[in-house]
């Protein structure tokens, strides 16, 4: 077959090579009856079968780290569900064998996610993934997987789970395909991650024999079967230009007439380090510490160990700034030790800075650990508190600092309208604010974040999300104190612009948008971005107001 097929490309470069496909899913179960008595030896046979595979993706997220180390712990969070575990024992109380119930009751669930919204559905690949590997455990068969290759090849897939991919071999892989899965896939997410070319939603990607050749353009999400020599060499210089065009546009963020806006790195540890710096991050914007605190949910990580990361990062950017969020337990990131476990609403519950308030012992550790680490290095530390939604807060967190004498800017994130509605006030305790945008959408518009069917409500594009962003740039500047951007919004290379005109400091996002966020904001000047914030702002939904900011930046 010569031919040239159409997906989506979620990850920039041209790969060139030989179609591998990905080990084949786990045969269905056959639904046999089991005798009454032996239900209960089958349901051990379950549990134990779902936490060997949570305890393996928990093995190669550790294995892992950084970025693909918290999807791979979610999946396993995933596997030992307890609603999901006990619709497996009730199946196998009425009669299915382990396999089998285990197979169906994924199947419930995985048709509940998949109607639930764009972002659910995203994860119907990752629970598929889940329920494989327990099935395969049970069957006794190999787990679904990377094909073995000595030769680099281009990875076929339907879907690709985090639990593949965080291991792949990227000396060999040149490449991703799949079947299924969109930009906000797991697929898409570590394929950036890792720097591999890569095309989603390509639904001829199964029919490719294995072996054929295939070019894989991951800017346009064209495939060109059996590419001839002119094909190849156009592919590759066009993927060059690209490069080059984004590496033209290197050194500090800026708008075209110079206006600064720094552009700074969002990491989970130091394993992240490497890829920011890569990216030419000035510093890092948001280190998110409690990635370091979920290893063991039950107790926090000793002092000595702290310091240790913290330094880690620190050292990294000996002369850039780093900005450290302290723990941000609760609600999504519930910790054993920390986080009341019968709350009836935990995003509006004890989270955040309410956790380390209650727990003075742990923020002082935090705090102490950070101010240890950063002795004798000249790196400009910041520090800042999550979910501060007053003056009282803010001044309770400062305080806390400068108890343990930590010489660093102490900030506070604004995450509660609250803070944004009287961001004057709360500057009055602390020297800078972060904007953290994704908890921001979460409580403007009562949206839970982790429901994908409210998707529409958590777009930063939103309107009365971009008036509590000016609110709180507008008392940064009164105040003569900064306010940057370290939600998902700073990532979004048109919405970096509008933030710039609306006033925001500096940009922080994760590694892999830095170059297009650079690129972007280099093409306009600061006029153009203050007229895309107010067009932006006077329209009356998302869409109106990313259509407005185009609009006015591509000069219509
Ligand atoms: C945010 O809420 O925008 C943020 C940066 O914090 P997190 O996503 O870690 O809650
Ligand atoms: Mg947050």
């Amino acid at each position: 077959m010569d031919a040239k097929l159409r997906g989506v490309g979620v990850s920039h470069g041209v790969a060139i090579g030989q179609v591998r496909h990905m080990g084949t899913a786990v045969l269905e179960p056959p639904a046999k009856q089991i005798a009454t008595q032996d239900a209960p030896r089958e349901q051990q046979r379950a549990r134990r079968a779902v936490e060997a595979v949570a305890a393996d993706l928990n093995a190669r997220g550790n294995l892992a780290g950084g970025e693909a180390q918290a999807v791979l712990e979610a999946q396993a969070l995933m596997a030992q569900d307890p609603e999901l575990l006990s619709d497996v024992d009730r199946r196998i109380t009425v009669g299915s064998s382990a396999e089998r119930a285990v197979y169906d009751a994924f199947a419930s669930y995985r048709a509940l996610l998949a109607g639930a919204g764009e972002y659910f559905a995203g994860r119907v690949a990752d629970l598929d993934d889940v329920r494989n590997r327990i099935v395969a455990r049970l069957l006794g068969v190999p787990m679904p997987g990377v094909p073995d290759s000595d030769e680099p090849f281009v990875l076929i897939a339907r879907d690709l789970a985090p639990a593949d991919t965080a291991l792949l071999d990227t000396s060999l892989v040149l490449g991703f395909v799949t079947a299924e899965g969109g930009p906000t896939s797991h697929s898409a997410i570590l394929a950036r991650a890792l720097g591999v070319p890569a095309v989603v939603a390509l639904p001829g990607a199964a029919d490719l024999a294995e072996e054929t050749v295939v070019a894989v353009d991951g800017s346009t999400g064209e495939i060109i079967v059996n590419p001839d020599e002119a094909e190849r060499t156009a592919l590759t210089r066009a993927a060059e230009e690209r490069r080059a065009s984004l590496a033209a546009a290197s050194g500090p963020g800026a708008t075209s007439d110079g206006h600064k806006v720094p552009l700074l790195a969002n990491i989970g540890g130091p394993d992240d380090v490497g890829a920011a710096v890569e990216a030419g991050a000035e510093g890092v914007g948001l280190f998110r510490t409690e990635f370091l605190f979920l290893d063991d949910s039950s107790r926090a990580p000793s002092a000595e160990r702290q310091t240790e990361v913290y330094r880690k990062v620190l050292e990294a950017f000996p002369h850039g700034r780093v900005v450290v969020r302290v723990l941000d337990a609760g609600a999504d990131k519930p910790l054993d030790f920390l986080t009341p476990a019968d709350e009836p609403n935990p995003a509006l519950g004890v989270r955040g800075l309410r956790t380390l308030l209650d727990h003075p012992e742990v923020l002082r550790t935090q705090l102490s650990a950070l101010a240890e680490a950063a002795e004798g290095l000249p790196v400009y530390l910041e520090v800042m508190a999550p979910m501060v939604a007053d003056r009282a807060d803010a001044r309770a967190f400062a305080d806390a600092c400068r108890e343990v004498g930590l010489r660093a800017k102490f900030g506070a994130m604004v995450e509660i309208p609250s803070a944004a509605l009287r961001a004057r006030s709360v500057l009055q305790e602390v020297e800078f604010l972060s904007l953290g945008t994704n908890d921001l959408a979460q409580y403007t518009f009562a949206a839970d974040r982790q429901v994908g069917a409210l998707a529409r409500l958590q777009d930063p594009w939103q309107p009365a999300l971009l008036d509590l962003v000016a609110l709180s740039t507008e008392a940064a500047v009164a105040e003569g104190k900064s306010c940057g951007v370290c939600g998902e919004a700073a990532a979004d290379p048109l919405l970096a612009c509008v933030l710039t005109g609306l006033g925001v400091t500096s940009l922080s996002m994760g590694a892999a948008a830095i170059p297009y966020v650079r690129a972007t904001l280099a093409k306009h000047t600061l006029a153009q971005c203050e007229r895309a914030a107010a067009a932006a702002r006077a329209a009356e939904s998302a869409s109106e107001a990313r259509a407005a900011a185009q609009a006015v930046l591509s000069g219509e």
